[in-house]
């Protein structure tokens, strides 16, 4: 029924394979593209299905994506590389006919920045070519916005209050590691933090606003306010919110080595010449610091990740919690991943499946928020990330 393209071989990359390769009634014809073939190569033989094809490629480069699009003629590109490529690829996908998933905005290079508007600008030109391209399709980005959808078409008249609360509480036995890309994920939250409130965005220092959450099973958790990308197109889509905050867990030895390698430099994308080589501190860092796909071994613990909700139904308040509990060991033992990774390839694959089955067929470019949600939701209970609701109850923040 559907032939898929992969681009990228990291964490998020394995356990979007593995899922795609588990619904093979959907997926018929599949693809791993990536910098490193030997990578794509590894994950391949972790499957153990000889028939999924592997190419090297240069996501940067647009005319070697068109090539490879040509050759290999997918359907659709679930874009798992880095945030940087995701305008090359979009742009390849237009040159050759392709539709596009992605799970994280693009972000230029030498900004620590991310909005949507990059990408929206294209959304005339997939369009009219017929193509679909769906945005932000992981967790959060992604089954945070899906949530949100369900939320309003079920359960509310009128969205006022969300927070999204995310929380890691697994425990690696390393120092300090990051769980996804050590790069984006630095960049991400030595950002200031922002919040939409009353129509506004409102900017606060960078970890500076924080309070404990309690999490279904884990308890309660430091957890700081950050500024998210989903928040730009959620509060756009449901225009009833008053106000959109983003939270995240972190423990106090993970912030003193965040603050120490901010305090000596190593956060920082100001190119520096060093030994007559010009080199990225924050890229050198990403070199040292364990690789996220090899956290997943001795992984303990889990990620609950969720949306509360407080609004208006039949003009009575209402408050409404719906959230995921994910194992990291669980993952790990599925697809050779921890988590946070798992986390993020089961929504894309269920995108791509939403795509394919005609659910989320639709020329244009669209946040995942904009398509049905139900279907999806089903999928989730049946991809291993099963949802729970409580309604009424205190949500906290
Ligand atoms: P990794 O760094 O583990 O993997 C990225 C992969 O992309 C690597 O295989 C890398 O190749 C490849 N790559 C990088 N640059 C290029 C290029 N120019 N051409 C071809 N391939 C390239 O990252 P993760 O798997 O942890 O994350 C993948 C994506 O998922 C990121 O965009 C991240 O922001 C997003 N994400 C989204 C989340 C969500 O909930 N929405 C949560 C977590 C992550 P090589 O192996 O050679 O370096």
């Amino acid at each position: 029924m559907g032939r898929v393209l992969i681009i990228g071989a990291g964490g998020v990359g394995t356990v979007v394979a593995h899922k795609v390769a588990q619904n093979a009634e959907i997926f018929t014809d599949i693809m791993i593209a990536s910098r490193t073939k030997s990578k794509c190569d590894a994950i391949v033989k972790a499957i153990g299905n000889p028939n999924i094809k592997t190419a090297q490629v240069d996501a940067d480069n647009v005319d070697e994506l068109v090539a490879l699009f040509n050759d290999f003629k997918p359907e659709m590109v679930i874009n798992v590389a880095l945030p940087y490529q995701d305008l090359t690829i979009m742009e390849a996908c237009l040159q050759a006919g392709v539709n596009y998933l992605d799970t994280a905005n693009y972000e230029p290079k030498d900004v620590a920045h991310f909005e949507y508007s990059w990408q929206w600008a294209y959304k005339k030109r997939f369009e009219d070519a017929g193509l679909t391209a769906i945005l932000g399709c992981g967790f959060d980005p992604g089954v945070s916005g899906i949530f949100t959808a369900y939320a309003a078409k079920h359960y509310f008249d009128e969205m006022e209050y969300l927070d999204i609360v995310d929380c890691n509480a697994g425990d690696h036995h390393k120092a300090f590691a990051t769980n996804f890309n050590p790069e984006i994920n630095i960049r991400e939250i030595t950002q200031n933090g922002r919040y939409f409130e009353n129509g506004e965005w409102v900017t606060t220092a960078p970890l500076s606003i924080h309070q404990d959450i309690t999490y279904p099973n884990i308890g309660p958790r430091d957890s700081y306010l950050l500024y998210h990308e989903e928040l730009e197109s959620l509060v756009k889509n449901f225009p009833t919110i008053k106000r959109a905050r983003f939270w995240m867990t972190f423990g106090q030895e993970y912030l003193t080595h965040l603050r120490v390698i901010q305090n000596i430099g190593m956060a920082s994308i100001e190119p520096i010449n060093y030994n007559g080589m010009e080199i990225v501190p924050l890229q050198f860092l990403k070199a040292v610091l364990p690789n996220p796909q090899d956290l997943g071994e001795n992984y303990e613990g889990e990620t609950s990740i969720g949306c509360r909700i407080r609004g208006l139904k039949d003009g009575k308040e209402r408050t409404y919690y719906i959230y995921n509990n994910c194992s990291h060991r669980a993952a790990y033992e599925e697809t050779g991943m921890q988590g946070v990774s798992y986390t993020t390839g089961v929504p894309a694959m269920i995108g791509a499946m939403m795509f394919f089955k005609g659910e989320w067929k639709r020329p244009g470019v669209w946040n995942v928020e904009e398509f049905n949600p139900d279907p999806f939701m089903e999928q989730l209970n049946k991809q291993g990330l099963p949802w729970h609701e409580e309604f009424d109850k205190n949500l906290e923040v």
